[in-house]
């Protein structure tokens, strides 16, 4: 036999008014008689539950079919007209209205325009004559002769000197070789941690005037700080400390800066290396009429025009040339 608990569902007399009669014990009114109505059976309130001591579970009750009296599993004649349980049948289960979730009240329904100026069509008809404008204005394009007055390079190298510096990062993410100066907790970011559970008792009627308790718990979680700490430290590292940039002087070929190096070599302070360089082709179109147009290239197609080509290609109506799909004529 299980350890659960069974507790008394209640009933109202219709026909005395007697109110919060026990469902599982008393299965006729003590005032008149009257048979209980198992379809009315109630859960009490919370705390004032009684609990059937020794209550053996055999089933939910049955509807005599002559007298429609509540008759216990067990009982196969009913026991205030003898009738048969024969043909009868389970009464039904009622359900906790206090596990359902109470649903938010519903927002006013929004007045319905109806017959009124139709400001909604017009504002439509607005925004697709405005979408249209910016279709045509900025993804519109035609193509077009351009010719090629200038062709444009520019090209820059970083120089590095190894040096000490100063940073900061979490301590456990320092890089090697770092001399700590400082260090104090701050907050790195917030986590979940466990905080108990939320509970609550499901009711469940078990059809016999009696209903049992269910235990959900929901595992509950709270926000609190991360700490760690953080360290100012001094390491020696590579560090950009100036930039070396050409640029085109009309005709010339590209050619990469050749920046003067105070000590070149290893990891010695005050050491300096070269490091990235980058490289900017452009080239300027005049269009039959309107503005110079320019283009950044990629090196195999700026490599090939010449100052006076004549190249083709699509270009905005606001302005501004597709420069993915220049073509030489
Ligand atoms: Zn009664
Ligand atoms: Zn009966």
């Amino acid at each position: 036999m299980s350890d659960e608990k069974y507790y008394e569902m209640l009933w109202n007399c219709e026909s005395c008014g007697a109110m919060g009669l026990l469902a599982k014990s008393q299965k006729h009114c003590p005032q008149c008689g009257s048979a209980q109505n198992p379809e009315k059976r109630f859960f009490p309130e919370e705390g004032q539950e009684v609990e059937v001591q020794g209550h053996q579970f055999v089933g939910a009750d049955w509807h005599c079919p002559y007298c429609q009296s509540p008759n216990g599993a067990a009982a196969s004649f009913c026991g205030a007209c003898g009738g048969a349980k024969d043909g009868s049948k389970e009464v039904k289960a009622v359900t906790d209205p206090a596990a359902k979730t109470p649903e938010p009240p519903a927002p006013p329904a929004a007045p319905v325009a109806s017959g009124g100026f139709p400001w909604f069509k017009i504002i439509l008809v607005l925004l697709v004559l405005v979408a249209g404008f910016f279709i045509v204005r900025f993804l519109w394009k035609s193509d077009e002769p351009l010719k090629v007055v200038a062709l444009n390079w520019s090209r820059e190298v970083d120089i590095e000197r190894f040096a000490a510096v100063e940073e900061s990062k979490w301590c456990n993410e320092l890089p090697a070789g770092a001399n700590v100066v400082h260090r104090a907790m701050e907050e790195k970011g917030k986590k979940k941690v466990p905080d108990g559970e939320t509970c609550k008792d499901i009711r469940i009627d078990k059809r016999d005037g009696t209903f049992t308790k269910k235990r959900e718990c929901t595992p509950k979680y709270k926000e609190t700080p991360e700490m760690a700490y953080k360290c100012r430290y001094r390491v020696n590292s590579w560090k950009v400390v100036r930039t070396d940039k050409a640029q085109s002087t009309q005709g010339a070929e590209p050619a990469w800066p050749a920046p003067r190096l105070y000590a070149a070599g290893g990891n010695i302070i005050g050491n300096e290396r070269l490091a990235s360089r980058r490289e900017v082709l452009s080239v300027q179109l005049q269009p039959a009429k309107g503005e110079v147009l320019t283009c950044a290239l990629k090196p195999e197609v700026w490599s090939r025009l010449k100052v006076g080509d004549v190249v083709t290609a699509k270009v905005r109506a606001s302005g501004g040339a597709d420069c993915d799909e220049l073509k030489k004529r």
